[in-house]
């Protein structure tokens, strides 16, 4: 730590808007780089998709969150925030619906039994895994798409059956556009060459949201919630912030922690508004719906759902990681829908999303919930996964979208990472180091001199 480095009475204040992981995290290093912070939220908590809800069986997660063992930002964080001894990794299988028949698919043994692939193909698939996966010069699958390497990779057959839904899953009609480097690295990112583990924090997301929050207010980051920010615009110097009541703010500068939909929303026609919008993406939703019940479903973590006649593309049962003990001894089920935020599934009424999933849940698993659900619920995010395309490692968004004044942090930046807590965590780094070292030469500007003058000498 080198606070002492930055004198109080020069301090910059910056906002940070959206206090999602990208936000808190940026605000973190911010705060303990001695720089003055506001964390501005327009929810009344901090979270942002890591949000929980306190449901009758105790407070869970809106949205299933896993933490791998390959997750270096993330643990950084936990570790910091002295929470490392609450990790507690646990085995983890995956499952795979292929017309309605279940397989494990977790061991070699398993891949040999996959019935839903001729024999051939099985072994095709598990050299794809073992070489295909290798690659001396991954960034080249950048200009690729997904579906021309996995054909090439895994042959025709293995993409109808697996890939192609898979990618369908995540991205709807537009997976023909996503580039190969993206399934590379969600495909190698949970391989680190130990057994597969996963873990989830005793009280979930909320566990590391609290203590990140109680750190932030420690180091004197204010912090506001369910503020209404209507506009960002730079100013000389610095940024300004009006909110919807008319009230007008200046800080130094301004990091947009957000989606670019809502970050377009704040800048407007403004320049950096002019800047960004030529970064634009399109994003998938999500709308998920939950169960808590009283028997364990299946034995799996995760369980992909192909071309088995149900409206959803995947099940996670987070009570493999996490102690049912936490919900009442009950079990919690995710099933999860990705879709733009254009779709009906945004506007149709909760309980028919529940009912329709849970008969079709148990069109899978015939007895399911027999003794009762304890409680269900759906829960909605509109900007969760951005829709990227062939080339798109040379088109990622800037981090500085006003020099000096107006900064993004946010998911579509993070590529060929994929979205996660760890990479908004290692974003978000990135950022305030580069901010630090702006704001190191605003305060002293004799610094970016010495070396010029030693040489001088
Ligand atoms: C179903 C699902 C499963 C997932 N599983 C995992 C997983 O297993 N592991 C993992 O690591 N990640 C997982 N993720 C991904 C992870 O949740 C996201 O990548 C991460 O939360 C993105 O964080 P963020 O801070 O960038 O954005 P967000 O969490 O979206 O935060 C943005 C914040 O900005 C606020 N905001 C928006 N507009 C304004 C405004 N005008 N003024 C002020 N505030 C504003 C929002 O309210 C929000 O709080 C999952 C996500 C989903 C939806």
């Amino acid at each position: 730590m080198d606070n002492h480095e930055l004198p109080s009475e020069e301090l910059r204040r910056v906002a940070v808007l959206g206090g999602g992981i990208s936000g808190m995290a940026t605000a973190f290093g911010l705060a303990r780089a001695g720089i003055a912070v506001t964390l501005i939220e327009s929810e009344a908590s901090l979270g942002g998709l890591g949000l929980s809800y306190e449901s009758p069986v105790g407070r869970i997660d809106r949205f299933y969150h896993c933490i791998l063992p390959t997750d270096r930002h993330l643990l950084g964080l936990l570790e910091q925030l002295d929470l490392m001894d609450q990790v507690d990794w646990k085995r983890s299988g995956m499952g795979f619906f292929h017309r309605k028949r279940r397989y494990s698919l977790n061991t070699p043994w398993d891949l040999l039994r996959f019935g839903a692939l001729p024999f051939a193909d099985r072994l095709r698939m598990g050299w794809g895994t073992l070489v295909g996966l290798r690659q001396s010069r991954p960034e080249a699958l950048d200009d690729i798409t997904a579906e021309c390497w996995l054909r090439k990779v895994f042959g025709d057959r293995c993409f109808e059956v697996v890939w192609r839904a898979l990618l369908q899953a995540k991205f709807g009609d537009a997976y023909q556009e996503i580039p190969a480097l993206w399934i590379w690295s969600r495909l190698t990112r949970e391989k680190d060459g130990g057994p597969e583990v996963k873990a989830m924090l005793p009280g979930g997301l909320k566990t590391l949201i609290n203590r990140l929050e109680g750190e932030l207010v420690r180091l004197g980051v204010e912090i506001e919630k369910k503020a209404h920010v209507s506009a960002v615009e730079a100013v000389e110097p610095g940024v300004q912030l009006t909110e919807s009541g008319g009230r007008v703010r200046r800080f130094d500068a301004a990091v947009l922690a957000m989606a670019t939909r809502p970050a377009l929303k704040l800048l407007g026609d403004s320049e950096a508004g002019r800047t960004l919008s030529r970064f634009e993406l399109p994003y998938q939703g999500v709308v998920n719906a939950v169960y808590a019940t009283r028997e364990p479903l299946d034995r799996f973590y995760w369980t992909a759902v192909v071309d088995s006649g149900v409206g959803f593309q995947g099940i996670v049962e987070t009570t493999q990681l996490a102690d049912p003990k936490d919900f009442g001894g009950h079990h919690l089920v995710y099933v999860m829908n990705y879709v733009p935020a254009e779709h009906p599934l945004f506007a149709q009424e909760d309980s028919e999303i529940s009912e329709r999933y849970l008969t079709e849940l148990k069109s899978l698993y015939p007895g399911f919930g027999e003794s009762g659900v304890g409680w269900s619920g759906v829960f909605r995010a509109p900007y969760v996964e951005p829709v990227y395309s062939v080339g798109y490692f040379g088109r990622r968004p800037p981090e500085v979208l006003a020099t000096d004044s107006i900064y993004l942090c946010n998911t579509s930046q993070i590529y060929p990472d994929i979205t996660s807590w760890n990479s908004c965590v290692g974003r978000a780094e990135q950022l305030v180091k580069r901010i630090r070292s702006e704001v190191r030469a605003a305060c002293f500007p004799g610094e970016l001199m010495q070396p010029a003058q030693q040489r001088l000498v």
